[in-house]
Order: structure tokens, then C-alpha cells, then sequence
């Protein structure tokens, strides 16, 4: 008998490691194709409201990547306000599974629903869609979308002097081999920093907040805005100001304790924001997800993020943006560390070449490890996240603004 309930509990786990697996795409491909299947499904239910829109790079192999748009009016179905959700995805190459996988069960599951609510839709996969198959946070002209919208003027002409203390350090511009000497190499003039009186928070502000001096370094927000902002530039504002209210979800993974959904605020906040905040999330955060602030321990502030950038877009203030963040390896110096590091060896390598297919395969696979973690306990706490988010609390959101 103990024997057979073994077997059953076997069977059990092998079905939930399945599904929590499951819930993922595989890949840039496989997402883009979840992703439009999804799309054509509602465009069948409503072909008069859907407008669709794509913008490409071209990747290593002289292959065409794209980033997919979506947008459903359904305002002829609103009762009072005429609410719009957006659903951004993929501006970290590696972060961009979490997602795009929101954004295929939502249309799967939700999209036609809330249609009939009267809420209007804006999907975007995929940002960075060179970084989401070739396992890059950086896009193909090494820049880090989200320091790189223009929230404030004069942005592209800031000067980051902490990071130029660090630059050697952050940029080592040799081709990369022997992965854990370069790692302890890293760690420890990092340490050596610290040791001169830089405090953790100091380096992690210098080397994350982003910089605009260093085309080749790491967390480079470009010299101007990239072709992908300048596309939604061209759509999204018309949209948005259409439509009453708006409710931004841009999903990312990395930063934060482990398994915890990080929902966090910009510098940008308008006050429907914060009315929203202390109506609508303050009340239902719980195990679900916790609300925190760019200054909070462990978390840091940039500018020219997206979700900034498309607060300034909504001309009346009427707008929550929010990143969903997912903790992946915690909030410890070690393993922030440990996340820097790989970041350096893969854009190190990407610049100045790897020894061998295999060092390379083995930096991509570094990276991918620490905002997606193949953990089956993490992606089944990211897939119940993220269902509570793009249900319970649209819902929450939905019946304050009705
Ligand atoms: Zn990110």
C-alpha cells in the first residue's frame, strides 16, 4: 500500500513539475507563436475592433525578430469609464519568459471576457526580442531599454561618475574563457571597492542605475531613443488617450526576495496613481504580491523606464503603471553579486568573444539561471502570481473606477 501511494505521489509531482513548465514558452520562437495564436483566436471573435502591428530587428543569422502589438477597443461595450489595460512584456531579454507567458494565458483566458466588460486592450510582446532569443538584457545595439525612454530632458547627456570609478571593473574588455576565474576576478575587485569605503548601495547605484558614457558597458542608456521607443511613440499615445483610465503591468524578473512578486511604482506617479494604490493594491497585498518602492532596501532608482515614460503619455494623469517584478535570487549581497557578474561575463563576451562555443553556451545559460530559475516551486509561485494579478486584482481596479 505504501508502495502505491509513492507511486501516486510520484505521478502527482511529475504532473505539477509538468504543468508549472508548461505555463512557459520554451523560447523566443515558441513564445511568438503561443503569442499569435492567441492573437488570431480574438481577432476571429472581433475582427472589427482588433488592430494588430509588429516592429523587427534583424538577428545574428539575418533573421527577422519581432516585437508583436495588440490592440482590442472595446469601448462600444463599456458602461461608464472606458478603461484600457496594458500589458507590456521582454525589455530584459532573459526576463521576457514570465511575460510573455501573462500575456498568452491572458488572451487565452481573460481577454475575451474583459472585452465584454468594456475593457479595451493593448498587448506589446517582446521589446527586445533579439535579447529575448539570443539571451541578452541588453537589446542588439547593447542598450538597456529601460534606462534609454526619454522621462526627463537631457537624459542621453547625463553623466554617471560612480560608474566611471567602476568601469574597468564592470567592462573587462578581454575575450572571456575560464568562467569562474573570471567570476572570482570580478567578485573580488568588487570587493576591494567595497573595502575602500564604497558602500553596497553605492556600487549597486553606480553599475545598475545606468549610464550614458559607455556604448560597450553594461546598463548603457544610448545616445537617443531607440527605433523600438520611437515606434510606440508613434502608436501608443492616441490609444492611451483615448480611453478613460489606464492600468500598465511591465513584467520583469530578477530583483527582489526569491519568489515574491515585487509590484513597484515609479518616480512618475500621478495622484490617480496613488488614489489607485491605496484603494485598489494596498488592501489586497498580501501573500500575492508586495508593494514596494524604488528606495527600499536592496532596490535602487533609474530613469528612462518604461513605466515612466508611459505615465507621461496619459496627458490627464489617469494612469497606474506598475513593473511586476519577480524575485528570483533575493535581496543578499552575494546574490546580487552573483547576478552582476554573470551580466558582465555575458556582455564581456558578447563584445569581445568567447574562447569556445561551450564557454559561451555555458555564460548564456548563467544568465538565463538567475531570472529564470528552473525551479518548478518558483514558475508554479510566478504562474498563481500572475493569474491573481490579471484577475482579482484587474477586478479590484475595474470595480474602484466604475
Ligand atoms: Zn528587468
Amino acid at each position: 500500500m505504501k508502495r502505491l501511494d509513492f507511486f501516486y505521489k510520484a505521478i502527482f509531482m511529475v504532473l505539477l513539475q509538468f504543468s508549472a513548465l508548461s505555463y512557459f514558452p520554451k523560447d523566443y520562437e515558441h513564445a511568438r507563436e503561443q503569442f499569435l495564436k492567441g492573437a488570431e483566436r480574438i481577432s476571429k471573435s472581433y475582427p472589427k475592433i482588433i488592430y494588430t502591428n509588429k516592429f523587427s530587428v534583424i538577428g545574428d543569422e539575418g533573421e527577422e525578430l519581432f516585437s508583436d502589438f495588440i490592440f482590442l477597443d472595446c469601448r462600444k461595450f463599456a458602461q461608464k469609464s472606458q478603461p484600457l489595460l496594458l500589458l507590456t512584456s521582454g525589455v530584459h531579454g532573459p526576463e521576457s519568459f514570465v511575460g510573455s507567458a501573462a500575456q498568452i494565458w491572458f488572451l487565452k483566458n481573460e481577454s475575451e471576457k474583459r472585452c465584454k466588460q468594456g475593457v479595451s486592450q493593448v498587448i506589446i510582446h517582446a521589446l527586445n526580442p533579439y535579447g529575448f532569443k539570443y539571451m541578452r538584457r541588453f537589446n542588439k545595439n547593447n542598450i538597456d531599454l529601460n534606462r534609454n525612454f526619454p522621462t526627463t530632458s537631457g537624459i542621453y547627456q547625463q553623466v554617471n561618475s560612480a560608474y566611471k570609478n567602476l568601469e574597468d571593473i564592470l567592462n573587462p574588455k578581454n575575450e572571456i574563457s575560464s568562467l569562474p576565474l573570471r567570476s572570482v576576478c570580478v567578485v573580488t575587485k568588487l570587493a576591494k571597492s567595497l573595502l575602500k569605503g564604497q558602500s553596497p548601495e553605492d556600487i549597486r547605484q553606480a553599475s545598475v542605475g545606468g549610464q550614458y558614457d559607455f556604448p560597450e558597458g553594461i546598463y548603457y542608456g544610448g545616445a537617443g531613443p531607440e527605433p523600438v521607443v520611437v515606434w510606440l511613440e508613434s502608436i501608443l499615445p492616441n490609444i492611451l488617450n483615448s480611453h478613460t483610465s489606464v492600468l500598465h503591468y511591465d513584467f520583469h524578473t530578477g530583483l527582489g526576495k526569491k519568489g515574491v512578486l515585487h509590484m513597484m511604482v515609479g518616480a512618475g506617479l500621478t495622484s490617480f496613481g496613488k488614489r489607485m494604490i491605496k484603494k485598489v493594491l494596498k488592501p489586497l497585498s498580501n501573500e500575492n504580491f508586495e508593494l514596494t518602492t524604488p528606495d527600499e532596501p536592496g532596490f535602487y532608482k533609474i530613469q528612462g523606464d518604461i513605466i515612466d515614460y508611459i505615465s507621461l503619455l496619459k496627458k490627464d494623469g489617469k494612469i497606474l503603471s506598475l513593473t511586476a517584478e519577480y524575485g528570483t535570487v533575493g535581496l543578499g549581497i552575494f546574490s546580487q553579486l552573483k547576478t552582476l557578474t554573470r551580466l558582465i561575463n555575458e556582455n564581456q563576451g558578447h563584445h569581445f568573444g568567447y574562447s569556445s562555443d561551450r564557454v559561451k553556451r555555458t555564460v548564456k545559460e548563467r544568465l538565463k539561471d538567475v531570472f529564470h530559475p528552473p525551479k518548478s516551486t518558483w514558475l508554479r509561485k510566478v504562474r498563481e502570481k500572475n493569474t491573481f494579478i490579471l484577475t482579482q486584482l484587474l477586478d479590484g481596479f475595474l470595480s474602484e473606477l466604475n
